[in-house]
């Protein structure tokens, strides 16, 4: 039977937004939606150049992208994005609540308003506005057919986080519970809402705290004996948006290599 809730890769019409993805996971997001047919918008906020970057590995490959700035912190940036989205490609149908930063690393007596801030309105307002906008467009509710949103959390919300990052796993926990209430209160309008938590994943996101050092510092004690690629998360994100995981919702997947 032909599910009309998901969004099938395989049949390369539809169209995808994956936030933050000048960069890291997200970049690998949009070049795996891509390569799996979907029309992809390369949302990025700082990164112009890799984001465009992005878009004409896209397209050098036969696909189709365009790079939209936004800082979908804020939720005039997100329609923005979204109004974008319509004009050049048509409604979405996926999206890959993906931008993130790692905040301050401060224990957490010494993080302020502003950086507390920084971090929840990157990490949590951004899915939820980037999703209300989702489901503006997906919900038959307003006129939509359904469609799939992947919210991109961390291993840190399960494990707390590490030493001076423990504001950002209780964002990540932020999103756990989003993706669990989102896919009770839209679920019946066609619209899948699942998550993945990556662990460790070789991104500039580890510079900060300190990347190739941190990571050959942590590989041991991974169950696999080493950190992802951004690509890992990828073919799971692009695996949840396909027909294949039509029955899974409401749940997040520990993509950790084990951790
Ligand atoms: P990254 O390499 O630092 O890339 C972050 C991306 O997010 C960049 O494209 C950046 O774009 C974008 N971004 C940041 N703030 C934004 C905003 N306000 N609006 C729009 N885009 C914004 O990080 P990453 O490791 O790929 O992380 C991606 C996601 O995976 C994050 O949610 C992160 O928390 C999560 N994650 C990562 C790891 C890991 O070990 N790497 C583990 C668990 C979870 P600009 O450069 O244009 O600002």
């Amino acid at each position: 039977m032909h599910d009309p809730v998901t969004s099938d890769a395989s049949q390369a019409s539809g169209v995808l937004i994956v936030t933050g993805a000048s960069r890291g996971i997200g970049a690998a997001c949009a070049r795996a939606g891509a390569h799996a047919g979907y029309r992809v918008v390369v949302n990025y906020a700082r990164s112009r150049d890799a984001a465009l970057g992005v878009v004409a590995d896209i397209e050098r490959a036969g696909g189709s992208a365009m790079a939209v700035r936004a800082d979908v912190s804020q939720l005039s940036q997100v329609e923005h994005l979204f109004a974008e989205t319509d004009r050049h490609f048509g409604s979405v149908t996926a999206l890959i609540n993906n931008a993130g930063i790692g905040g301050a690393i401060v224990p957490i007596e010494d993080h302020t308003p502003q950086s507390l801030n920084d971090l929840f309105f990157t990490n949590v307002y951004s899915c939820i506005h980037c999703a209300g906008a989702a489901i503006r467009r997906m919900s038959p509710r307003y006129g939509g057919s359904g469609g799939v949103i992947v919210n991109i959390s961390s291993a840190a919300a399960r494990l707390g986080g590490i030493a001076g990052m423990v504001a950002y796993a209780a964002s990540k926990g932020a999103v756990d519970s989003f993706t669990v209430g989102l896919a009770k209160e839209v679920g019946k309008e066609g619209i899948r809402v699942v998550g993945i938590r990556p662990g460790m994943i070789a991104t500039d996101i580890l510079e900060p705290i300190g990347g190739a050092a941190l990571m050959r510092e942590v590989a041991p004690s991974i169950p696999l004996g080493r950190v992802g690629q951004p690509e890992e998360i990828a073919n799971a994100a692009i695996w949840l948006l396909g027909s294949g995981a039509s029955y899974v919702h409401g749940t997040t997947i520990d993509v950790s290599g084990g951790r």
